[in-house]
């Protein structure tokens, strides 16, 4: 019974992706041919059409992606991959806790390596062709070492832990396992800025430019205190701009791509600077945190349950073997399948982002000029291709951010 969910779910996901995405792609296409008029002054058709076609070539993409990705889950679960592997760990591995971390360890890698062709083909191939890519094969082969090593360092710890956790602290393990998550989750925000981002680029101090004078007015004039500016070396690796703010307490900082910097004359990079703060202004991000840790707790005592049900395991085409702990098990199938039901919940996280998005708009419109963010965003819109006219139905199931159309439409009559 179980089993026909879990297929009709995964059809329903499919064929809802695809037809979004086959909206988006008439949608794109349909206006590829004229400049939105709001934007005609400020940007040519050639960049509008390129935009358009780097949409298309993303949304075909990813759709294959989906696909495949969707064909390994089938193959994993339905079709015996996991109960093979399984198998195979329980008559190599005497260790209760070392066969189940590397059967973890065993799909982790599985996952990653069907994912590989896809990012090798997203930068080499995709922002390749749009000019956007700057890796070199020999930096992607580093960036992957590293990460690599940082999934075994972070990762591999808190997976054993957790085990640990579910096997030994009795019928209450949720909450712990749950501590032990929120716990991981601060250690990773607080080493990111210092420790985690600069093995892969260098940060440097913002010197005593206009830019570094204005934006601490700006935070001086919204009671943020600053605990340093810092410019990322973004351009190693693509040509696409972004700002963003990172760590907390001490390890608070502003992180400027130096595209960006290149890009923005100082006022616009006040007001998307101004809009950032909005953001912290408005507590978004600290919602956030504590809606995805009241996520997590629900996920857990989901997990919980389900690892109790024999159904979750046999309708997922695993036979948990009794006399042993099988919490590995239910971890992987946890993870490979709860997405295929939450994936309907996507509308409305990104209906509350947008909703945060317009009203950190309305922050710096009130803290900088409206007209400094308006400019900014176009330029960024046109720098990354992004396009000016997506599908309504496409924008409101994924789209974090508003559409330029609206966002500058709202800044500039104040709605
Ligand atoms: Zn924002």
């Amino acid at each position: 019974m179980f089993t026909l969910w879990f297929i009709a779910f995964l059809f329903a996901d499919l064929a809802t992706r695809a037809w979004v995405a086959s909206r988006q792609m008439r949608h794109v296409l349909r206006h590829r041919d004229q400049v939105p008029a709001e934007f005609a002054d400020r940007i040519g058709l050639r960049s509008h059409q390129r935009a358009a076609d780097y949409t298309l070539a993303k949304v075909r993409l990813g759709m294959v992606e989906t696909l495949v990705e969707a064909a390994l889950l089938v193959v994993l679960t339905l079709l015996g991959g996991l109960q093979w592997l399984d198998l195979q760990w329980g008559r190599a591995i005497d260790s209760e806790m070392w066969r189940q971390l590397a059967l973890i360890g065993s799909v982790v890698a599985i996952v990653g390596l069907v994912g590989l062709p896809f990012s090798v083909w997203r930068k080499f191939g995709l922002e390749a062709r749009f000019g956007f890519n700057r890796v070199t094969p020999r930096l992607f082969v580093a960036d992957l070492a590293k990460g690599l090593l940082l999934t075994l360092l972070l990762g591999a710890p808190l997976v054993a832990l957790v085990l640990w956790v579910m096997g030994n602290a009795g019928q209450h393990w949720i909450w712990w396992a749950w501590a032990v998550w929120v716990g991981f989750n601060f250690l990773v925000i607080w080493l990111f800025p210092t420790v985690i981002a600069p093995l892969f680029n260098k940060f440097t101090p913002l010197q005593n430019t206009d830019v570094a004078e204005r934006v601490n007015a700006l935070a001086q004039r919204c009671g943020f205190r600053l605990n340093g500016l810092f410019v990322m070396d973004g351009s190693r690796r693509s040509a696409h701009g972004n700002a963003y703010f990172t760590g907390f307490g001490r390890n608070r900082r502003i992180v400027f791509f130096d595209t960006l910097l290149a890009r923005l004359d100082p006022t616009e990079i006040e007001a998307v600077l101004a809009h950032e703060l909005g953001h912290f202004k408005h507590r978004h991000i600290i919602k956030r945190m504590a809606v995805s840790f009241a996520a997590a707790l629900g996920f857990f005592a989901l997990l919980g349950w389900l690892a109790q049900q024999v159904w979750f395991y046999t309708g997922l085409g695993v036979i948990p073997q009794l006399g042993r702990p099988n919490d590995a098990l239910a971890l992987i199938l946890f993870f490979l399948v709860v997405p295929v039901f939450t994936f309907w919940v996507t509308p409305l996280a990104s209906w509350f982002s947008r909703r945060d998005e317009f009203q950190a708009d309305r922050y710096a419109a009130s803290q900088s000029s409206a007209d400094a963010l308006v400019s900014a965003l176009v330029k960024l819109y046109d720098d990354n291709a992004a396009t000016l006219t997506p599908d309504p139905v496409h924008s409101a199931f994924y789209d974090s951010h508003p559409p330029a159309a609206l966002r500058i439409q709202k800044l500039r009559h104040g709605a």
